[in-house]
């Protein structure tokens, strides 16, 4: 079942948003993790899942959904971190999948970042486990492709329906699912992506991880108007946040937010020309994130009353 496209207005411009914040793996993560909801019951038997990364990252719920959902278990490796408990009226992504039966191992320093470089799970496994599943951080592995390719594809399609030229954006991480959309999409439609995690360079290293073709359509690059660690505060972001309420649909603050501040701020500079093409903007997910950053944000600069 293909998502659906919601059409909004943003800063006059009208946007259709595709809606892969509805799959109950919130978002890209659906797609991205396909390849594992697709698989067999029996594949799942005596298997284990064990991923690893930050310890608020959607892609650790995403996974621990998918565990709960297919009644295995998942081990997720991070660094050694102080856990604070959180007396707040809402749970962070790591309390949500705590309670979905996520197992969380933290690593000394050593282990972790050898476990980040190499991508393997040999040296930390358990004794006695020998079915089991690796995922690296974010998802990001060839496999994610399966998923994504679909994901395309809807878009192909449904641009087929409409009269003008699409111009898809959307937010990278690991930048898997830009890769992957771009590889799988009609050569008419332009596709912008902005790197919200690392640097350009970052992204691009990151690309050729998942191959090293050159002769591969790429996503064009937007960067940022500011450079902004990943995760911190920044006053345009929360602004932008409550821009797009109003659109009646909730984006993430951490991506969708440095997103569309950069897109719409290219557009206004002229960086990019979208007169007479329809913008089209696919919805991540990770909206689960939320309400820790807005606490955050809200500590920081406490709303007026
Ligand atoms: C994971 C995530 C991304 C990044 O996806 P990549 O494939 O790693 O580039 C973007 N937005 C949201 C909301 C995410 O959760």
């Amino acid at each position: 079942m293909p998502t659906r496209l919601d059409k909004v207005v943003f800063r006059g411009l009208e946007v259709f948003v595709k809606r892969d914040d509805m799959f109950y793996l919130s978002g890209n993560k659906f797609r991205k993790l396909y390849w594992l909801v697709a698989k067999e019951p029996s594949f799942f038997s005596n298997n284990h899942l064990l991923s690893y990364g930050g310890i608020q990252s959607n892609a650790m719920l995403a996974i621990a959904q998918l565990a709960n959902m297919k009644k295995v278990p998942f081990k997720y490796f991070t660094k050694q971190i102080d856990i604070k408990d959180n007396p707040k009226a809402f749970k962070t992504n790591y309390m949500l999948a705590k309670e979905l039966g996520m197992h969380h191992v933290p690593l000394k320093d050593q282990e972790y970042n050898s476990l980040v470089e190499t991508q393997d799970f040999h040296h930390v496994l358990p004794k006695g486990m020998t079915k089991w599943v690796g995922i690296p951080q974010g998802g990001a592995t060839t496999d994610a492709e399966a998923g994504i390719q679909q994901l395309s594809q809807e878009i192909n399609t449904w641009a087929q329906t409409i009269s003008q030229e699409v111009t898809l954006f959307l937010p990278s991480g690991t930048g898997t699912t830009a890769f992957y959309v771009a590889r799988h999409l009609d050569p008419s439609i332009q596709l912008y992506t902005i790197p919200c995690v690392g640097s350009q360079l970052y992204l691009q290293e990151q690309w050729k991880r998942l191959d090293t073709l050159s002769t591969l359509p790429l996503p064009q690059i937007l960067n940022p108007r500011k450079k902004v660690a990943f995760g911190s505060l920044w006053k345009p972001l929360l602004q932008t946040y409550h821009e797009l309420l109003a659109t009646n649909i909730e984006f993430d603050l951490l991506y969708a937010c440095l997103a569309w501040d950069t897109f719409f701020h290219a557009i206004e500079n002229s960086q990019i020309d979208v007169s007479n093409r329809q913008i089209v903007y696919i919805h991540c997910g990770g909206v689960s994130g939320n309400p820790s950053q807005l606490d955050r944000y809200h500590r920081k600069w406490p709303p007026h009353p």
